[in-house]
């Protein structure tokens, strides 16, 4: 049934498949745990640890997750000021629709196949499932890294009832080389495989409110808009990954955005130009605060 799984995933571009266990994971559990009494969490996170361990909670008769990763790497752009995750068709669409058509597959070999499928927006963490899975180790800045197609993937994943054989995790780790813990403009890698995410300039372009002069300079130090690539893009891992052959992710790119264009056009036409692309999620305002801080402009009168 493996084989047949794995057979079908490569006919759809997914050759990044392997088998969670499903928990409830204790080890998670102890980190998170620690991460939350040190207030290092913010708000995309799910806030109930129980879910996050426990996939249990939400397929009750969950017997294996099938994890697939979903590379995004297309090349270096130097002119962009918008993450290399974003450049193509939002993600969630797309990982999503690929989901469901394993899980199609399946239902039509196997009676009462359930399922339920996430991408980065479930109650379970991506990453440590794909570890589990096999699909990569885990790097001094926190991201998963696979042989292929270095970091730059996305994460999705299947709870389902079939009682898929576990794949093992790799035992190793990064190259610990430091470039990124040098490189990030937070200075929020903290060297033990973790992250302190509240200095971490990704987030902090997604934050709504008013950002402190401590946040606003963080910012300032990249020309992202949205996001950020740094300590990826200084990763030796990544330095020979793999192009996607995922066709949505190499189509209507778009690698920047510009103040004055932006601030001139109506919601209803950023929504039309930019509501499939993963960055305007937060909406055109948030974006131009981004594009104040990240680059010189002035403001307009
Ligand atoms: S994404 Fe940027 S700010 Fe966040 S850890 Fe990496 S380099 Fe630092
Ligand atoms: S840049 Fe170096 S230390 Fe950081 S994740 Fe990559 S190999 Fe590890």
């Amino acid at each position: 049934m493996k084989n047949k799984l794995k057979a079908f995933c490569t006919t759809i571009g997914i050759d990044c498949v392997g088998i969670a266990p499903i928990g409830p994971y204790i080890e998670l559990g102890t980190t998170l745990a620690k991460r939350l009494a040190l207030h290092q969490h913010t708000e995309f996170d799910e806030q109930d640890l129980a879910k996050r361990i426990d996939p249990s909670l939400t397929l009750p008769n969950v017997k294996s997750i099938i994890v697939c990763l979903f590379p995004y790497y297309i090349g270096n752009c130097q002119t962009a000021n918008l993450p290399k995750y974003t450049y193509a068709t939002d993600y969630h669409k797309v990982t999503i629709s690929k989901l469901t058509q394993i899980a199609h597959y399946l239902k039509s070999l196997l009676k009462d196949f359930e399922h339920q499928a996430f991408a980065d927006t479930g109650p379970l963490v991506d990453r440590y499932l794909a570890y589990l899975a096999g699909l990569g180790f885990y790097g001094l800045n926190s991201q998963l890294i696979n042989d292929k197609y270095g970091s730059y993937f996305f994460v999705g994943y299947l709870l389902n009832n079939y009682p898929f054989e576990p794949d093992r995790p790799l035992a190793r780790t990064c190259l610990k080389c430091g470039r990124c813990l040098a490189a990030c403009p937070g200075k929020i890698i903290q060297g033990d495989f973790t992250i302190d995410p509240r200095g971490c300039k990704s987030y902090l372009t997604q934050k709504k409110g008013n950002l402190s002069d401590y946040e606003i300079n963080i910012l300032k130090k990249s020309q992202l808009v949205f996001g950020c690539d740094i300590c990826q893009d200084v990763c030796p891992h990544n330095q020979n990954a793999q192009q996607t052959k995922i066709a949505e992710f190499r189509t209507n790119l778009v690698h920047k955005l510009d103040y004055e264009e932006l601030a001139a056009m109506s919601n209803k036409e950023f929504t039309r130009r930019y509501g499939n692309h993963a960055f305007s999620w937060r909406g055109k305002k948030i974006l131009l605060r981004n594009l104040e801080y990240c680059s010189d402009l002035e403001k307009p009168e």
